[in-house]
């Protein structure tokens, strides 16, 4: 079914599924979007994430370890191996598991908004009543 918003269409791109009826999977392999859902047969060709799904997990990975890499460094006085040890596997894990949900997310907003050729749909909107009309 159709998202009712903007949130619950990402929200569903986020999580790998189908912006469109959340049923069907948003990817064939980890980064590799499938070009139809097996479900709702929404064509997802149009989809150009292209380096935003990097971007993404960049900025947020940054913004999570600058804190850390802070009390490591002051807190707890480790050496340079010892900071590498610790902060380069962490960073890696969180990139790479971020770029999936990034480029789900960001195929989503791609559909919602019509772009690159995705067809904007939305939830027919209910006729107002007697009583709502001006
Ligand atoms: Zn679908």
């Amino acid at each position: 079914m159709i998202p009712a918003t903007f949130a619950q269409a990402v929200w569903r791109g986020i999580r790998s599924r189908c912006p469109r009826c959340e049923q069907g999977s948003l990817f064939a392999r980890w980064l590799k979007p499938r070009e139809r859902c097996s479900v709702c047969s929404l064509d997802l060709t149009p989809q150009r994430a292209d380096d935003f799904p990097a971007y993404i997990a960049m900025i947020v990975t940054g913004h999570l370890m600058a804190p850390l890499i802070i009390a490591l460094s002051l807190d707890f006085a480790l050496g340079p191996v010892a900071m590498m040890a610790i902060l380069v596997p962490l960073a890696l894990v969180m990139m790479l598991g971020m770029l999936q949900p990034a480029k789900g997310g960001v195929i989503a907003v791609q559909w919602w908004n019509g772009m690159h050729g995705f067809v904007k749909e939305r939830l027919p909107t209910p006729e107002p009543t007697e009583r709502e009309r001006p």
